[in-house]
């Protein structure tokens, strides 16, 4: 038996306002939302998240957006990462880019119009942009970050460049199955086995065949619970060595509602408890604790989930989009 599986439960913590229109009347209240969440079952955003990793004795991966707090303040990006930070958990950086030009000062002379995708910016814009998001992280005592995430997956091959220069040595941008991830990248990287590129070490997203043979990330809302252990299951037989799940801050909260939504909540539950129960099989790992050394590993194929786990999550959408 090959050592355990290091399973990585990764999420992007973000704030958004209903757009970009009354940035400023909007983000009190998207900021409830977004970091606690609260209803009257509980705060099912940040806090219920770390409740529920914390009774399971597991740690997450957090990649924290900065941005926002060049234009709300720094105190309010304080609050996420203390709440993080209070539960010893990995805080790293994630960026969304489209907030350079609301920022003020704006980042840049180029942040003069909205532009979504780091790979629209250049090779400068994005180290200017990753050390800014490194600076507003220093602020509020997070040091040493050495993972990133790109907002949308939406890396490209300066991204890479910019994080060598910035000191940034590991990478859980790439996802296969999103379009806007990597669009330079596409048949020069493999977007599903860990590699090094540009002094940087890639993990993906980890993505696997479903039940109907279409591949899908390992993302919390957007699996069964059945399907993310089955795909668990099923790279541990290929001998995978890094297991990427994803979810947010905010996924267990009902579309554009402070209510939890019963069905992710119970996943999640379903998921942690499982992870805990299977240690000697999966270690649930942070980007932190990842060695510098590890050979990159070629995956033969994807982990793949059983038909009746992908129809009980078809299940699963039919009664959320029912229930509302
Ligand atoms: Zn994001």
């Amino acid at each position: 038996m090959s050592q355990a599986m290091n399973v990585y439960l990764s999420f992007d913590i973000e704030v958004w306002c209903n757009g970009w229109k009354d940035l400023d009347g909007q983000f009190p209240a998207s900021f409830e939302r977004y970091v606690y969440g609260r209803s009257q079952k509980g705060d099912y955003a940040l806090p219920k998240t770390l409740e529920i990793l914390e009774r399971n004795g597991l740690k997450g991966v957090f990649f924290v957006e900065p941005l926002f707090a060049a234009r709300f303040g720094i105190d309010k990006l304080a609050v996420i990462v203390d709440l993080i930070r209070a539960g010893g958990h990995d805080i790293q950086l994630h960026l969304h880019p489209e907030w350079s030009d609301e920022l003020r000062p704006i980042p840049f002379p180029g942040a003069v119009k909205k532009r979504q995708h780091l790979s629209f910016y250049t090779l400068d814009e994005q180290i200017a942009l990753i050390r800014l998001g490194l600076d507003l992280m220093a602020q509020v005592g997070v040091e040493g970050i050495r993972a990133f995430r790109a907002g949308s997956f939406a890396s490209n091959a300066d991204t890479y460049r910019a994080l060598h220069v910035c000191g940034i040595d590991v990478d859980s941008s790439l996802n296969a199955v999103c379009a806007d991830s990597g669009p330079d990248l596409r048949g020069q990287l493999d977007f599903t086995s860990p590699q090094d590129f540009e002094g940087v070490r890639i993990l993906p997203m980890t993505v696997f065949q479903d039940g109907t043979g279409r591949q899908r990330p390992a993302q919390l809302g957007a699996c069964s619970f059945a399907e993310l252990r089955g795909a668990l299951e099923s790279a541990e037989k290929l001998g995978v060595e890094h297991f990427v799940l994803l979810s947010h801050n905010f996924e267990m909260l009902k579309q554009g509602r402070s209510e939890p939504d019963a069905i992710v909540v119970r996943r999640f539950e379903a998921l942690c408890r499982y992870l805990a129960s299977q240690r000697d099989r999966f270690t649930v790992s942070t980007m932190a604790m990842l060695p510098t050394s590890a050979p990159a590993q070629r995956a033969v194929s994807l982990p793949s989930a059983g038909l009746p786990a992908t129809l009980w999550r078809h299940g699963e959408q039919l009664a959320r989009r029912f229930l509302g």
